[in-house]
């Protein structure tokens, strides 16, 4: 199985009876030890290529075991999405299945009749995750194909470049404007597909993953508490090791998301719209359940490591919440229309309610766990609640809650800034 995102390994799962990701990941820990499943990563700390018994662990243990180590390693990354750990997870396994691609390739090669060797092509690009074709000998018209020979080989090339070179896929246009570019002038395009070489599809298809492995850890981030189990959270951990020892340069410059400063600018949209103040239909929702919960979390506990977590067990006095939480979202309540809570005073004995705290008004923190500490709503939630709130941007096109809105934003911050502090090494 090559994509674990293309259709064919969905369908395979479906076939062998498992209907969703939830339910795939919970049979994991019983299939696969941690070890297992970490043997897909570790290498990248003494060689620069995967194992050729990972790389070919698809035909020794079977696409299912296969595809059940690399979900074992999404299922760890949900306990504290968007770090080293998650960057440590795409580079080795875009590299296992980039391996493993060019592997399958050159086997197809064996085939001595053309029409055999599209057809094998056709059954490898079918399992990617993005649409593609292999073309076929006489597919591209005689002239074009000289004006193109031309253009691609410049009649220097030796035979492994040209074979290289050779416009031997063809990618649908949808995937090429997603995954490529957005000028098709250089291109040879027929029949809505662009014919394109290997090295592109590879290209194109490492960003289908990137972007995939994003998607799908923000999936199960939604359910997560179904998946908080001891196994996650021990390879998550171990998975951590690995990625201090890969990265160590980055370390400092690069931290996962912990108790810090709230940075206003990195917030989504539904949070800015609600701390700029809403009308009085939106104002308890928009106020004492997502504000309250999103600011406290975003604080104090962006990565809560537990199913039901309380305040106590992330803080040690209340002087964060009384200092900086509660005033965020007073003032918020105050630009309301009418403001909140001269409105309804009691309404923040709710927000302590939302924190966790019980229905108080000078709640200690040893009080902390009384009532429940509302996790920040999903997007859909939102949606359905207060459609008003959700005006998406262009990030909120890889998220499915707030909080991994701000979280991810918080990564890439601090990865730019690594970038920037390598290039003025
Ligand atoms: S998509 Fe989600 S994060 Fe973005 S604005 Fe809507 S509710 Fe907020």
């Amino acid at each position: 199985m090559l994509d674990p995102f293309g259709k064919k390994a969905l369908e395979y799962l479906n076939s062998v009876g498992i209907e969703s990701l939830n339910e795939f990941l919970s049979i994991i820990p019983a299939r696969i030890d941690v070890n297992t499943a970490l043997e897909r990563v570790s290498w990248i700390n003494t060689q620069n290529y995967p194992p050729d018994d990972i790389i070919n662990l698809d035909r020794t243990k079977g696409e299912l075991y296969d595809i059940m180590t690399f979900y074992a390693l999404l299922g760890a990354l949900v306990v504290s999405p968007y770090g080293l750990e998650m960057e440590l997870v795409k580079l080795t396994n875009l590299e296992i299945y980039r391996s493993r691609f060019e592997q399958r390739i050159r086997e197809t090669k064996k085939e001595i009749l053309p029409s055999k060797q599209t057809e094998k092509l056709n059954n490898l690009v079918n399992q990617l995750s993005i649409k593609v074709k292999a073309v076929t000998k006489n597919e591209i018209d005689q002239r074009d194909r000289i004006i193109l020979e031309k253009i691609l080989w410049k009649d220097e090339l030796d035979i492994e470049d040209r074979e290289n070179k050779e416009l031997k896929f063809k990618i649908h246009i949808s995937d090429f404007f997603k995954f490529i570019g957005d000028d098709l002038k250089k291109y040879y395009v027929k029949g809505g597909y662009v014919y394109i070489q290997k090295g592109m599809l590879i290209n194109a298809w490492q960003r289908s993953f990137e972007l995939n492995i994003e998607r799908a850890v923000n999936k199960i981030y939604e359910n997560r508490d179904e998946i908080f189990q001891n196994y996650y959270s021990e390879l998550y951990h171990r998975l951590n090791e690995i990625a201090r020892k890969y990265f160590k340069k980055r370390l400092g410059i690069i931290e996962k998301a912990s108790a810090q400063p709230l940075k206003f600018d990195l917030f989504p949209p539904c949070i800015k719209i609600a701390l700029g103040g809403v009308p009085s239909g939106l104002r308890n929702y928009a106020i004492t359940v997502l504000l309250t919960s999103f600011i406290s979390y975003a604080r104090i506990c962006p990565n809560p490591s537990k199913r039901n977590v309380r305040v106590k067990d992330c803080i040690k006095d209340l002087s964060i919440i009384e200092k900086e939480i509660l005033p965020i979202i007073i003032d918020a309540g105050n630009r309301c229309n009418p403001p909140l809570f001269e409105d309804q005073p009691n309404e923040v004995k709710n927000v302590w309610y939302h924190l966790g705290f019980g229905y108080t008004s000078y709640p200690t923190l040893e009080e902390s766990g009384n009532s429940t500490w509302y996790f920040p709503p999903n997007c859909d939630k939102i949606r359905a609640n207060a459609p008003q709130l959700c005006k998406p941007d262009k990030d909120c096109r890889y998220i499915r809650n707030p909080l991994t809105y701000y979280l991810r934003k918080l990564y890439l911050e601090s990865r730019k800034r690594s970038e920037e502090s390598e290039k003025s090494e």
